[in-house]
């Protein structure tokens, strides 16, 4: 499903230049629950930013399903994105002026789902998620845990085949930690690709994979033993 080859990333900034990511290669076949760890700065979030085509690699290649996602156009990307790739992030990242139906509708909106389709989809995926009761809040009506829950809906809403998720649990007190944690789980038992950046021991002990970074580099990509064990 990915294959990351030479993967390098420099940002530049008047005269500082920052590497940010440095000679990263990597698979990962579909089906895989991967913990990307490492310290503050060390490039997780630049990473996830890639695989999720929000941001572009300085040189190295980028494949997403037999497609070379990292030279791809604005158009092509777009196309490529569509119901493939779901994004969670730390900050929820919600729409303050639209519902909690509204929101997770979106990604639907913009694939052109008829609307009796579309109704049918977001409350089968709200229900999931158990916030199907708030459908017609808004988010600064909800809890964190609650905001979150709708920001894995609007991930999910599309069935997309890779979940990426950024520190997914780092706004979140542990109960709702551990709900959010749980979601994703079941998410990969159903079948979706899922490479989650956390610096939760915790969380990553649901991984089967673990994906280690330091100073931009990979130090570490060995299986889960205890996951494996369970
Ligand atoms: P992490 O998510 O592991 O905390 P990041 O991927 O956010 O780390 O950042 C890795 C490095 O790249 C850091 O040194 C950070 O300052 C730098 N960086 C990230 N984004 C940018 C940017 N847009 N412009 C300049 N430097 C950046
Ligand atoms: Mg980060």
């Amino acid at each position: 499903m990915i294959n990351v080859n030479n993967l390098k990333k420099v940002y530049r900034t008047d005269e500082i230049e920052t590497t940010s990511l440095n000679d990263i290669n990597f698979k990962i076949d579909e089906g895989e629950f991967v913990a990307v760890m490492g310290p503050s700065g060390c490039g997780k979030s630049t990473l996830l930013n890639i695989l999720g085509l929000l941001d572009k690699p300085t040189s190295g290649d980028y494949e997403f399903n037999g497609v070379m996602a990292s030279s791809l156009g604005g158009k092509q990307r777009t196309l490529l994105l569509k119901g493939n790739i779901g994004f969670i992030f730390q900050s929820f990242n919600l729409i303050d002026d639209l519902t909690v139906f509204e929101n997770v509708e979106l990604p639907l909106l913009y694939q052109k789902v008829p609307k009796s389709e579309r109704k049918q989809k977001v409350e089968e995926i709200l229900k999931k998620v158990d916030i199907l009761h708030r459908k017609n809040h808004f988010p600064n009506q909800l809890s964190g845990g609650q905001q979150q829950r709708v920001a894995v809906a609007r991930a999910i809403v599309s069935e997309p085949k890779l979940i990426l998720a950024d520190e997914p649990t780092g706004n979140l007190d542990s109960e709702n930690g551990n709900d959010v944690i749980e979601i994703i789980k079941k998410l990969n038992e159903e079948g979706a690709t899922i490479v989650m950046v956390t610096h939760s021991n915790h969380d990553a002990s649901f991984a089967k994979r673990i994906i280690r970074l330091f100073d931009g580099k990979i130090v570490e990509d060995s299986i889960n033993e205890k996951v494996l064990a369970n």
